[in-house]
């Protein structure tokens, strides 16, 4: 017996108890080297017109047997000599497929796809065999050898003889692994079936080039015999057929115009479990440094799980079509993590187990690609499918938001030109874009109003009263929206008509484009403001003068009622805001708080330490409501003011969708009243 070095001793018990997590991984491994040796033939074949081989025989095959507890992987690819098979296989981390990597450089080009490098693999078929013999045979050799070691000590090499059942009259090689003894931490017979076999090749190894066939068992009706009676019932038998596992082609290194969209669709359901064809599909096919291929989705419903914890975003990694990670989380930012598909590159840096990458800077780069291209893909769908747009929108929208607050508005600028929000002016969704584009002359900044509720939303005194000046209001339903509109603070439209100060300039402008100028464009920040704030800024100076001197001038009457109010205003003051015939009173907040987000956040985990919003009792000076107060409070009745008060501040907050704190104490007031 020739012994491992000691350093390969020391490797090998490593390699196999501790490099690799998982123990399936075998399998992907033997069949990866299988595929290496038929490129190695079949490159032999291009570079050198001797070597003659039959294209379509090319394949690896699969087999396992119960009784014997062995699982067989078996190829007819190149082969190894004796010496061959003492230097691959007898000196860990050696890998002759890199070497031959490295040799054949030049003549490779397309047309392989060498999958091995560290020289390790091959080991990690110890995790599940106490014994792996390796049978094989050169190609221009009619010696056949066979390698036998326990993965422990060291390996034998011996002659196979013709009359040897195992010899092979063929090139190639053949991998036996007779599996370890069942324990109580493992239990190696799951291996031998079928459908475990499949379904590891499947995962694995689907896009390997090479078929990788396997004997199944099917089932099939006899045939009917020709005496057969009425009373005749079908009888089946079983019978074996080769059957090629793997779907080969990987879909993804495809250009887009040799695909259908069916075949997009069924790749996209099977490899994701979705029943629903995907919304949308692109590609994208990077060259130079660092090349890769990509295929991505965007699915057409949400997983169920999306928005649940539990959730794991992520891209399908390959390197050389050979499965290396299931989610690759680092592939996508966190707003975009319901995207799906696949990214392909034998060039990322693995480490010796192929289960972690190491270069995090090739992934970033990829990364910052792949965000780039889903975000121009949303783009072209938001402009030329709005249809499909509002529906992905209604999907996902949220999670778009949400990486806008998240990232405290830095990824504004990649965002906010996605998101959508319903107009009450226009009764549809409108981008943030079509709003500015929209606004009257004079218009200041971009309106909404947060709430649970549309309907209430549009109804609500403070939405009207926008709505009243020709100014649109975005009704933003989702809790998340409000928390965005402050982490972004504005909006800047591109490429709107310029507009010009005085007239000159704007006559100069307009005479240039008769003369066939194109028309200027500039870009233009707007505010966004909830219409429930304090500074509105939609009164006229005039208006705001006549509000604070009304205010001033009933500062007994406002003092008694934030008396009256107990803490639960900080100020109470004329609204400019209000129209003659509209409420008598509004509820509005100063700072950076509103009554909605108090109401959001008071729902979430931290309720108790909630901050409040700070309330402002707007009231309506021209309302008929506001008489009978001044006339309380002149007549010196407390009692009178107190109940007005109390009653006129809980009825602004239901109308903004807030409980009264105290809902006994309001029902006692209504009825008092009466
Ligand atoms: P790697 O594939 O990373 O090179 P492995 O440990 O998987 O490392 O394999 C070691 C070497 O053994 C390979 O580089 C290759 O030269 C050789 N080898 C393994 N399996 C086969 C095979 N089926 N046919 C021919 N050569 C093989
Ligand atoms: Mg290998």
């Amino acid at each position: 017996m020739r012994k491992f070095k000691t350093e390969s001793k020391k490797l090998l018990d490593l390699m196999i108890n501790s490099i690799y997590t998982n123990r399936e991984i075998f399998l992907r491994e033997l069949v990866s080297n299988a595929s290496d040796a038929i490129d190695k033939l079949y490159l032999k074949s291009l570079t050198d017109s001797s070597v003659q081989v039959d294209q379509a025989n090319l394949a690896i095959n699969v087999a396992f047997d119960k009784d014997a507890r062995t699982i067989t992987v078996s190829d007819n690819g190149i082969g190894m000599t004796a010496d061959e098979l003492e230097k691959n296989l007898g000196t860990i981390a050696h890998s002759g497929s890199e070497e031959f990597k490295a040799a054949n450089a030049e003549a490779q080009g397309d047309a392989v796809d060498i999958i091995g490098r560290f020289g390790v693999g091959f080991y990690s078929a110890f995790m599940v065999a106490r014994e792996v013999s390796v049978i094989s045979r050169a190609y221009g050799s009619d010696e056949c050898n066979r390698w036998t070691s326990d993965g422990v000590e060291g390996y034998t090499i011996e002659p196979v003889s013709a009359d040897d059942p195992a010899y092979r009259s063929e090139p190639g090689t053949s991998v036996i692994m007779a599996l370890k003894e069942n324990a109580e931490e493992a239990n190696y017979d799951e291996f031998l079936s079928e459908w475990k076999l499949r379904e590891l090749i499947r995962r694995y190894s689907n896009y390997v080039r090479y078929p990788v066939q396997m004997l199944v068992t099917k089932s099939r009706e006899k045939e009917k015999p020709a005496d057969a009676g009425d009373d005749y019932k079908p009888e089946w038998e079983d019978y074996t057929e080769l059957e090629t596992i793997n779907s080969m082609t990987p879909i993804w290194k495809k250009r887009g115009s040799e695909v259908t969209d069916e075949e997009y669709a069924e790749f996209y359901k099977s490899t994701f479990h979705d029943w629903v064809d995907p919304a949308r599909t692109f590609s994208l096919h990077a060259e130079g440094t660092l090349e890769y291929d990509a295929l991505l989705f965007i699915p057409g419903q949400a997983s169920f799980d999306l928005y649940s914890r539990d959730y794991e975003k992520g891209l399908e990694l390959y390197s050389s079509n050979v499965l290396i990670m299931e989610k690759c989380a680092d592939l996508l930012p966190d707003y975009y993590n319901f995207v799906r598909g696949v990214v392909d590159s034998a060039d990322v840096s693995l480490n010796i187990s192929r289960e972690t990458l190491q270069q995090t800077r090739q992934l970033q780069a990829m990364a910052r690609r792949i965000e780039k291209k889903i975000t121009g893909e949303l783009e072209s769908m938001r402009d030329n499918d709005r249809e499909a747009y509002e529906k992905f929108f209604e999907n996902f929208g949220r999670g778009l938001k949400y990486g806008i607050y998240s990232s405290y508005g830095m990824k504004k600028d990649e965002l906010a030109g996605l998101l959508l929000f319903w107009s009450a002016r226009e009764q549809k969704m409108v981008t943030l874009q079509e709003y500015v584009a929209a606004m009257a002359d004079g218009q200041k900044a971009i309106y909404y109003a947060a709430g649970d509720d549309r309907e209430r939303l549009a109804k609500m005194p403070v939405v009207e009263a926008v709505l009243a000046k020709g100014y649109d209001v975005l009704l933003a339903t989702q809790d998340v929206d409000e928390f965005c509109f402050q982490a972004m603070r504005d909006f800047t439209a591109k490429g709107l008509p310029k507009t010009y100060e005085d007239d000159a300039a704007r006559e100069a402008a307009e005479k240039a484009v008769a003369d066939g100028a194109e028309p200027e464009v500039e870009d233009r920040t707007v505010e966004l403001k909830n219409v429930t704030s304090g500074d509105l800024d939609l009164a006229s100076d005039e208006e705001k003068k006549e509000a604070e001197e009304a205010t001033k001038a009933n500062e007994g009457l406002f003092d008694a009622m934030k008396d009256a109010l107990e803490g639960q205003v900080e100020k109470v003051a004329v609204s400019t805001r209000l129209a003659a015939d509209g409420a008598p009173a509004v509820i509005t907040s100063e700072g950076p708080l509103s009554l909605e987000m108090e109401k959001v956040l008071a729902a979430g985990p931290e309720a108790g330490e909630a901050p409040k919003a700070v309330r402002v009792l707007e009231v309506n000076a021209k309302h008929p409501v506001f008489e009978k107060l001044r006339a309380a409070q002149e007549a010196g009745d407390a009692e009178k003011v107190k109940l007005y008060a109390g009653l006129l501040y809980n009825q602004a907050l239901l109308v903004e969708g807030i409980l009264p704190e105290d809902p006994v104490a309001f029902a006692t007031q209504v009825c008092e009243l009466m």
